[in-house]
């Protein structure tokens, strides 16, 4: 009988391309996808440890699955799959921890030859570790897809654990990505979203980020480009032309800032301060008029004291965010600030710092979407709901679309006149639809 998979994926857009490349990987090892997780032979975990919050629902997860399939196997890859203390916690529960990386030793694992594995293992990963990026994915979208650049990071940050997890920054070829693109395009796909960690640090001999973005936006048909995730260090002039050179590339840019302080900015290995970021802001803005920045907090983060966390509250309203993703400060194993800084501002502290920025942020986004009001907005429709159609603007606006009488497909791009704004999306009627 054919062997079956499943796999759950859980964390940012890197993990969901892992994914999928592992999808391909193991329907091409003779693997199908099981309906459901409970019919599956092998369950795949593919983990976020980047907050607390994430690593809890994995370990909730393993618990009901053993209890709905005793025999299943179990793989745990993505950011928890080395990790000691995971290890320990899941001793009997969980079969294999397994690098994504290391994705092509999954069937030698399955058919139980893990001795002779253990025993090459190390020279094994030399040659092959990287080699996944190289898969080519089973992609789910037949319209927006994540196309990683690269894997991996080298700038450790003091609270993350990416770089223990994934390793050192290595990057793919522009010849293969711009292949790979051009071949998407093609098939129709309009919407391209590049991701690697830290996306402007790519390199490929003569080719940087700004160029290999440049290369791709030049490339013909009607598509939407957009990358994740760019940091503030790297951000170069030449990459910022680039964003405001092209209407392909989409209005959007997600720039972590984590602290409105220097201080703590330092404590966490930033390498840049306020004023730098600041000035990048101004600089984006001016290059491409009408931008949807969002970003990155963390609050509470070890000796963070009330004075600094009003730094950080005075550049947010100052910079006016149009979305931000709001963390409370959680040690991460294996990490310089969980090993070496005290995690000294208390639960509720953090959880007041959060809710004030939470309050300013609903604020903020109410105010910024108000000027959506009556324009005429091009819209991706990703999904249909209740009788509704929804999708994304260029700047990442959730749009619910009144479509009347039109019939519209997952992937089509529309034009809507907004009749409505909300704090966290727009709603609109249709104008018509754009070949
Ligand atoms: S840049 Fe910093 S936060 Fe981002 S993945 Fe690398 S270490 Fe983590």
């Amino acid at each position: 009988m054919q062997k079956k998979y499943f796999i759950i994926t859980i964390g940012c857009q890197m993990n969901i391309s892992d994914s999928e490349r592992l999808a391909a990987f193991l329907e091409g090892d003779g693997f199908k996808l099981a309906k459901k997780r409970h019919e599956a032979d092998l369950l795949i975990l593919n983990t976020c440890g980047v907050r607390q919050a994430a690593e809890d629902r994995i370990y909730g997860l393993i618990n009901t699955i053993r209890k709905e399939n005793k025999e299943i196997k179990i793989l745990i890859t993505g950011c928890l799959s080395k990790r000691q203390d995971v290890m320990k916690r899941m001793l009997g529960k969980v079969d294999w921890f397994l690098p994504v990386g290391d994705m092509a030793l999954i069937p030698a694992l399955f058919k139980g030859d893990d001795n002779k594995l253990k025993f090459s293992l190390d020279s094994y990963r030399l040659k092959n570790g990287e080699k996944y990026l190289k898969v080519k994915p089973k992609y789910k979208s037949s319209y927006s897809v994540v196309i990683p650049i690269g894997n991996g990071c080298n700038n450790f940050c003091s609270y993350c654990v990416v770089p223990y997890a994934r390793g050192r920054e290595v990057y793919r070829p522009a010849k293969d990505i711009i292949e790979e693109v051009k071949n998407l395009i093609k098939l129709g796909y309009k919407e391209i979203i590049l991701v690697a960690q830290n996306v402007n640090s790519y390199q490929d001999e003569k080719y940087n980020f700004a160029k290999l973005l440049s290369e791709i936006s030049k490339i013909s048909g009607n598509f939407w480009l957009r990358f994740f995730s760019s940091h503030p260090k790297d951000m170069s002039d030449e990459l910022i032309k680039v964003i405001g050179s092209s209407d392909k590339i989409c209005h959007h840019l997600h720039l972590a800032l984590q602290s409105g302080d220097d201080k703590i900015l330092e404590a966490m290995n930033r390498k840049y301060n306020i004023s730098h970021y600041k000035k990048l802001i101004k600089k984006v803005r001016m290059a491409k008029p009408g931008i949807a920045i969002t970003t990155d907090i963390i609050v509470g983060f070890p000796g963070e004291t009330k004075a600094q966390f009003l730094n950080t509250f005075k550049v947010f309203k100052e910079i006016s965010f149009e979305m931000a993703y709001l963390s409370q400060y959680s040690p991460r194993p294996g990490t310089v600030s969980a090993e070496k800084m005290k995690d000294d501002v208390s639960k509720s502290e953090k959880k007041r710092r959060f809710e004030v920025l939470n309050e300013e942020l609903k604020k903020v986004a109410d105010d910024s979407h108000k000027i959506y009001l009556n324009k005429e907005l091009e819209v991706l429709v990703d999904g249909f709901k209740k009788g509704k159609y929804f999708g994304k603007s260029s700047s990442f606006k959730t749009v619910l679309i009144d479509a009347g009488k039109n019939k519209l497909s997952i992937g089509d791009f529309v034009k809507v006149k907004i009749t409505r704004t909300r704090p966290f999306g727009l709603e609109g009627k249709i104008i018509t639809k754009i070949k």
